[in-house]
């Protein structure tokens, strides 16, 4: 056979799911050399993951996907709960909203999974320039890490040898089960053994083609069986349980009357099921298989699963009500265990995200949220130190960063399944059922988690948090989080969006719009009221030091951006007589930026936004906060005082590269 071709890129990414391509879509936006590669031949069409949280729609956003979604999902209102009545019959036992009430811009939504694709495919071509595209049927069949370069990340080193092998549109295209029409995921779900060796063995016979690509970093988002996880030796730790779930997408055809609503359905002793209502009437339903059984080895038998036994299963679940269907657009089965990574990284050369390090029931909607949000905090930090502006060691954060959410969202997932696919409790003597009353509150407790934005990360080189109750960049103690905490602004935490003004338009702006997923961090000079003189000199004084850094003069606007809001009255303030240029630079071509100055004022149509008071900022004196390129809170401090900016300069020296 002839020698393969040897090519380099900067960061190679293994698998095309949600994880891969959300660090594809950063890599485009940094404009970094990488390249994705998947095994399958086509992306997914129908089923698979279908709900978006709170915090991914902001996240979606900041890259300008977020509207494209919004307008083809089926929006979530409300969460009806159906248990059995001292009769035995399912009846509706409670009402409330689908996510706690004013906590992000966004609700949460449903949408399957390959059009969330799509969105981000279309983003990769646009911000990439059309250079960075998802090539199909290839998969890497060895990884050699020259273990003595890994420390070295000057710009010239390539640690990691991996050999890619291209498949045949055929043996790329797995095979759909049971003969059937109708498209199912068994192939992917985990009741299924993996294909990938298998793939490289055949290939290999046929002698198929290879190359040789040398690359600086490599990302595994090659999903729950990752084949990278297992060229680093590294296992995933926990147990399968005997809990079997189907899952069917169709148009159904009912006389229940929560058709429409998300609906959390238990039955006295036929076990129980999720309703899900999806775009085009399109509905999904997690049911319960209490029939399917795994036998010795652990595994249950997957040709016993089609349509037609998982809506038998619904059926008696929903009785006295009527359920059935003549359009069935997706089906699949899983057997729900919870397990998570031992390691996110080998060396800050190798990184794995998303199910390659955490697998759990799908049923709390949070499996491609998480991974996708695992790929959206590791995404910048690798643009960053390729592109020699961040200090490699800010690689180290993404284990300690992620990790503790993932043992986070097995916690979740764990209680969340015990007590939904338990049996309900017949009376308080039954302690072996389920209590609804717990249900209930395990679910309003649960939603702040399952939004997605209670995210905290620890102190770290990229989180200023005073570091007394540290342990491995996790502080030890558990943090409860309120709904306040979630829209005051909190080290460590998203910075969370309220309505504020443009000076210079009278606009009114989500706050966190502006924050864009361009790689930069963002001073955020919250200048309080500057028509008062003594708060127009202390501003002053802070924006003089500013742009008279000499260690911020390489990285300001281009790796650093800077967004001002104050708080005094919007016609009482002029942009160019009181602010200093530095918050809205002049440009020879353009002129003035109008896009930098806001304002905590009424609006003419949207109301009033009360940003400081929502932000918890004293409307006098402002304060200055640091977000990184991924909208956490970084740095929050003083405007105030001689060693204001001394502050903030110290954090950015921790952080990016020096002279
Ligand atoms: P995957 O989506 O598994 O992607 C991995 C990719 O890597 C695949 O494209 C695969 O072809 C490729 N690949 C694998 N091995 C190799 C290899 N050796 N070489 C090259 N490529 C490879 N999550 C939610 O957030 N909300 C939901 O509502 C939800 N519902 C779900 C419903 C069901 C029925 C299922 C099964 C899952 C659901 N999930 C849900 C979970 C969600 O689908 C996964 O968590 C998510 O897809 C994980 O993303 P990923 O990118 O890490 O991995």
């Amino acid at each position: 056979s002839t020698t393969p071709t040897e090519t380099k890129c900067d960061v190679l990414i293994v698998g095309a799911g949600p994880a891969g391509l959300m660090l594809a879509t950063w890599m485009a936006h940094c404009g970094i050399n990488a390249r994705i590669v998947d095994k399958r031949s086509t992306k997914i069409f129908s089923g698979q993951a279908d709900g978006l949280q709170m915090r991914s729609l902001e996240i979606l956003d900041s890259f300008g996907i977020a509207d494209r979604a919004m307008k083809e999902a089926n929006h979530m209102m409300e969460m009806c709960m159906w248990n059995p009545g001292e009769d035995g019959k399912i009846r509706r036992s409670d009402r409330v909203p689908d996510m706690p009430v004013g906590i992000s811009r966004f609700l949460q939504i449903v949408l399957h999974q390959g059009r969330i694709e799509r969105f981000f495919l279309d983003n990769i071509k646009k911000y990439s320039k059309d250079t960075l595209h998802v090539e199909r049927a290839v998969l890497p069949e060895s990884l050699d890490i020259a273990e003595d370069l890994c420390e070295d990340h000057s710009a010239d080193t390539y640690p990691l040898t991996v050999k890619l092998r291209y498949l045949t549109e055929e043996e790329a295209t797995p095979a759909q089960s049971n003969g059937s029409t109708v498209q199912d995921g068994l192939f992917r779900s985990n009741m299924a053994e993996d294909d990938t060796d298998d793939l490289i063995r055949k290939s290999r016979e046929k002698q198929g083609t290879t190359e040789i690509v040398k690359a600086k970093y490599m990302v595994g988002c090659d999903g729950a069986h990752s084949w990278t996880r297992r060229q680093l030796g590294f296992q995933l730790e926990g147990e399968p349980t005997d809990y079997i779930w189907g899952v069917l997408d169709i148009v159904p055809i009912t006389d229940f009357p929560d058709i429409r609503m998300r609906c959390a359905v238990h039955s006295a002793s036929s076990g129980s099921m999720m309703v899900i209502p999806r775009e085009n009437k399109l509905v999904r339903l997690y049911i319960q298989l209490t029939e399917i059984k795994p036998d010795a080895s652990g595994r249950a038998d997957r040709s016993k699963i089609t349509p037609s036994t998982i809506i038998s299963a619904a059926q008696k679940i929903i009785s006295p009500y009527n359920l059935t269907y003549e359009y069935c657009d997706w089906f699949t089965a899983y057997q729900i265990g919870q397990r998570v990574g031992t390691n996110f990284d080998y060396k800050n050369r190798v990184f794995l995200a998303g199910d390659a390090v955490h697998t759990h029931s799908p049923k709390a909607g949070q499996g491609m949220n998480v991974s996708m949000q695992d790929a959206y905090n590791l995404g910048w930090k690798l643009g960053l130190v390729v592109k020699g502006i961040a200090q490699p060691s800010i690689l180290q954060t993404y284990q300690t960063e992620r990790r503790k959410i993932a043992q986070d969202l097995i916690d979740f997932d764990h209680r969340f399944s015990r007590l939904f696919s338990g049996r309900p409790a017949k009376d308080v003597l039954d302690e072996s059922g389920v209590s609804m009353k717990e249900f209930k509150e395990a679910f309003l407790k649960g939603n702040l988690f399952a939004s997605g934005l209670s995210v905290d990360y620890g102190a770290s080189q990229l989180v200023a948090k005073p570091t007394d109750n540290i342990t491995n960049g996790n502080t030890d103690t558990e943090q409860v989080t309120t709904k306040e905490d979630l829209s005051t602004i909190k080290l460590g935490m998203r910075f969370p969006s309220h309505q504020v003004l443009n000076q210079s338009s009278a606009l009114p702006v989500p706050f966190q719009s502006r924050l864009k997923s361009d790689g930069r961090f963002r001073i955020i000079v919250f200048a309080g009221n500057v028509v008062s003189s003594p708060q127009s000199a202390v501003l002053r004084s802070f924006t003089d030091k500013l742009a008279a850094s000499s260690f911020l003069k390489k990285y300001l606007y281009s790796a650093i951006d800077i967004l001002t809001c104050h708080s005094a009255p919007r016609r009482d303030v002029e942009l160019l007589r009181d602010f200093p240029d530095v918050l809205h630079p002049f440009d020879p071509k353009l002129g003035w930026d109008y896009e930098g100055v806001y304002v905590d004022d009424e609006s003419y149509h949207e109301g009033y936004g009360d940003a400081y008071k929502k932000y918890n900022v004293n409307r006098e004196k402002g304060c200055v906060v640091v977000t990184r390129p991924d909208q956490y809170v970084g740095f929050v401090g003083p405007l105030d005082g001689n060693e204001a900016w001394d502050k903030v300069e110290t954090y950015f020296k921790g952080i990016l590269v020096g002279e």
